[in-house]
């Protein structure tokens, strides 16, 4: 895949339920945090008939590209930033913006960032191990595996693999199995560590949990999730909405917490909502998402 092949694979997830959420008024202003290949705003866009100002931030300059391409037709009213999202107050500092209607939040992988060549996500093809979702940044997921003790590895994949009774002997399996530098090694590494029915009678391939793991790692992704999380209400307008899609557990607690022990913001949503059947047998990555929608109702 190189980025001019690419074309459009990334499924948005949930896109009517989250204009539904996140669009208050059709020209107000919304910060797409996760802008990725641009599904969402581009829905936005189309949805507010053009009307409303989006910024739309993403740490990977390669998938900004890609939104850039798709939205060349809303570029009047729509700001494409390579910016973390923990950073966004100062996004919209430098933009001369106060205060917005609205955050979405699409968090996970993009298509694009599983297919392309050499990011290092997928345990389905053989590439260097990186998992790195901004491509310049220091830390790749190899340089975890290597020099990580074995305390850390076991924590890290116990904690954000949630791979309860495993992940002591993977832990053991990589360092023993070091140098680690490629994808399939890895893979091989954590199938040594489990028993064979393990391997074979799990729902989901042997490997997700420890791949999620280190690339939650690598990217920092849960204090990122919760230092964006804590910025929003200083950049909220009265009755402006959070809406966030998390794809795992770890994530959905943190969202779930930090909504229900804030007052300054009412839950639109109690439960989470789901995608339809529909949904998920037309995009199979969708099944794990689960939406969460708050209102911000003020500080006084
Ligand atoms: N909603 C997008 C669409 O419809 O095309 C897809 C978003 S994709 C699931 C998630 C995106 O979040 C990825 O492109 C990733 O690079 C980006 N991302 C992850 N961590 C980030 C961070 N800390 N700051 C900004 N973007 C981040």
């Amino acid at each position: 895949y190189n980025i001019r092949e690419y074309q459009d694979s990334h499924i948005s997830v949930l896109v009517d339920e989250c204009i539904h959420y996140l669009v208050t008024k059709k020209d107000g202003i919304y910060v797409d945090c996760t802008a990725g290949e641009g599904g969402h705003i581009k829905a936005i866009c189309e949805f507010c008939e053009d009307q409303a100002q989006i910024v739309g931030v993403d740490i990977d300059h390669e998938v900004l590209q890609i939104s850039e391409q798709k939205l060349k037709d809303h570029l009047k009213n729509v700001k494409l930033i390579k910016a973390p999202y923990q950073n966004i107050d100062i996004v919209l500092a430098g933009l001369g913006i106060e205060r917005v209607d609205g955050f979405l939040m699409d968090l996970g992988v993009s298509t694009f960032q599983l297919k392309a060549e050499d990011r290092g996500f997928s345990f389905s093809k053989d590439e260097p191990l990186d998992m790195r979702m901004d491509p310049e940044s220091e830390v790749t997921a190899a340089d975890i595996v290597n020099n990580y003790p074995e305390e850390k590895l076991r924590q890290i994949i116990f904690e954000y693999g949630e791979e309860k009774r495993f992940a002591h002997k993977i832990a053991k399996s990589i360092v023993r199995n070091r140098p680690i530098n490629t994808t399939f090694e890895l893979v091989n590494a954590i199938r040594k560590a489990l028993p064979s029915s393990e391997v074979y009678k799990r729902k989901i391939h042997f490997a997700t949990k420890t791949f999620q793991a280190i690339r939650i790692e690598v990217n920092n992704e849960l204090k990122n999730l919760e230092e964006a999380l804590s910025k929003f209400e200083k950049l909220l307008n009265k009755n402006g909405r959070v809406v966030i899609i998390t794809f795992h557990s770890l994530e959905d607690r943190i969202v779930k917490n930090f909504f229900k022990n804030n007052d300054h913001y009412k839950l639109i949503t109690t439960k989470p909502l789901l995608p339809s059947e529909q949904e998920q047998n037309k995009n199979p990555r969708s099944r794990s998402a689960k939406l969460r929608v708050a209102e911000f109702i003020g500080t006084d």
